[in-house]
């Protein structure tokens, strides 16, 4: 594998390999339900992560359109929730994992309601509880809501949903069926057509990354800034894809991935990981549940990899802070000891360098200090002949989640590579498990390990 050219692309690096030895499995079949889904190139394979930060890292076909299906629930759930509220929503349809396929005809035998907002009879109601004064203003909600998780607005497929139309007697069935029940209220013929057009709205995966990064982020789209909902919808939103997301994988799913996550039958696939990130998949090929056997098996790696279950969370968390030490010293934080270092700091501003570290420190920390140190890397005078030092203090880091142990262990490699010197100052001496960082006592040692000597 090439050394990455900056260091934030050691992230992009990572999806390379997860997507490499991905590209060759060609296990399951595409959807041939519509000739449009059947139709697709099976071999397309995206991977995109968006940092909270809003930076998208991404491997191979991020910029392929497809039809977003039914990752487009969860985001319509958020506006049901938004609009009538959480009792509202779910007097007309459950919170249980139902066990069975996504178009299971199964409803609550005391209530008819249908078992919950993932599969498709729970999403035809959902759709239904949107606000809207007629279809079309429902559906423009629908679109605008989707668009404002993305970032973008969504183009709709009109073969694909006049093909959804003609071939979804299934759905039709269900929506009679629920009707007759008591738990869709609205008019059939309306919201199945306004339910196709949410199936058919045109996403990639990177727009399925920062549709994910912003549930990832209470709400708040980490590119456009833009509150598209509350931080409390986001919880309830992912709760429901945590347990029902993956239909009658879902429990699987849960053990092995551990993230809330949305597959679609076009073979996307959403999953967020709360304070981190979010990611976008995409490849056609699906598995008997119907979500894409890639995507499932990419968001796999990349969860075990990083360490990402929602359950595996330290005890006691406290912010993960990344602060430039040059930075804190000219806003006047450093104490007197530190008057030595603040003078060599600012003496040799271009060649050295520290940043503070502090608390638990995951993904968002570790992706904070590599931009942070790309950023100081690139604004070098190119003529500095000085190898540039490096000096992480890490003193008062709580913990360093997995996927950052990784991150900074790939930071000191990159570096390795460059003639870079970076060293950790950790006085508790506890090993942090970061292969190729030297630790040293204090400040003075950690300059000598980075062998630096000032002008
Ligand atoms: N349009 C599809 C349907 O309603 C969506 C299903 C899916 O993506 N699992 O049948």
């Amino acid at each position: 594998m090439a050394s990455p050219a900056t260091l934030s692309d050691i992230v992009t690096a990572f999806l390379d390999v997860v997507h490499d030895r991905l590209m060759h499995d060609r296990r399951g079949d595409v959807a041939d339900y519509i000739p449009e889904l059947a139709a697709v190139d099976p071999d397309l394979f995206g991977i995109a992560l968006c940092g909270l930060n809003g930076r998208v890292y991404e491997s191979g076909d991020t910029d392929h359109a497809f039809t977003i299906q039914s990752v487009s629930k969860p985001f319509v759930y958020s506006l049901a929730l938004d609009d009538i509220g959480m009792d509202a929503v779910h007097q007309r349809v459950g919170a249980e994992p139902s066990g069975e396929a996504f178009n299971s005809v199964k409803l609550e035998p005391s209530t008819g309601r249908p078992p919950n907002p993932m599969v498709n009879a729970g999403a035809i109601v959902t759709t239904a509880l949107v606000a809207g004064e007629t279809a079309a203003d429902r559906f423009d909600r629908i679109r605008n809501r989707l668009g404002a998780f993305a970032g973008r607005e969504l183009d709709m497929d009109i073969a694909v949903y006049e093909s959804e139309q003609e071939s979804g007697d299934r759905n039709r069935a269900l929506a009679y069926l629920m009707r007759s029940a008591g738990s869709l209220i609205a008019s059939v013929d309306e919201t199945l057509d306004v339910y196709f057009r949410q199936c058919s709205l045109l996403v990639t995966s990177r727009d399925l990354a920062v549709m994910a990064a912003t549930l990832a982020n209470g709400g708040v789209n980490p590119i456009t800034g833009v509150r598209v909902t509350s931080s409390e919808t986001c919880q309830h939103v992912m709760t429901i894809m945590a347990t029902c997301g993956m239909y009658d994988y879902a429990g699987e799913w849960l053990l092995r991935a551990g993230l809330p996550a949305k597959s679609g039958v076009a073979g996307g696939l959403v999953a967020a990981s709360p304070g981190e990130f979010g990611l976008g998949l995409y490849s056609p090929r699906l598995d008997h549940s119907g979500s894409s056997v890639r995507s499932v098996a990419a968001a796999q790696r990349l969860a075990k990899r990083f360490g990402l279950h929602i359950l595996h969370r330290p005890l006691t968390l406290s912010a993960a802070e990344v602060a430039s030490a040059t930075d804190e010293l000219e806003q006047g934080l450093g104490a007197t000891q530190d008057a030595a270092a603040a003078q060599l700091l600012q003496d040799n501003a271009d060649s050295l360098a520290v940043w503070r570290l502090r608390g638990y420190i995951d993904f968002d920390g570790a992706e904070r200090l590599l931009l942070d140190i790309d950023a100081w890397l690139d604004e070098r005078p190119g003529d500095a002949d000085e190898p540039a030092a490096i000096v992480l203090d890490l003193t008062e880091v709580t913990q360093l989640q997995s996927v950052a142990v990784w991150m900074l262990a790939a930071l000191a490699t990159w570096c390795g590579e460059r003639g870079l010197r970076v060293a950790a100052i950790d006085p508790q001496g506890r090993s942090l498990g970061v292969a190729g960082l030297s630790h040293a006592a204090d400040f003075d040692a950690a300059i000598q390990e980075t062998e630096f000597s000032a002008d």
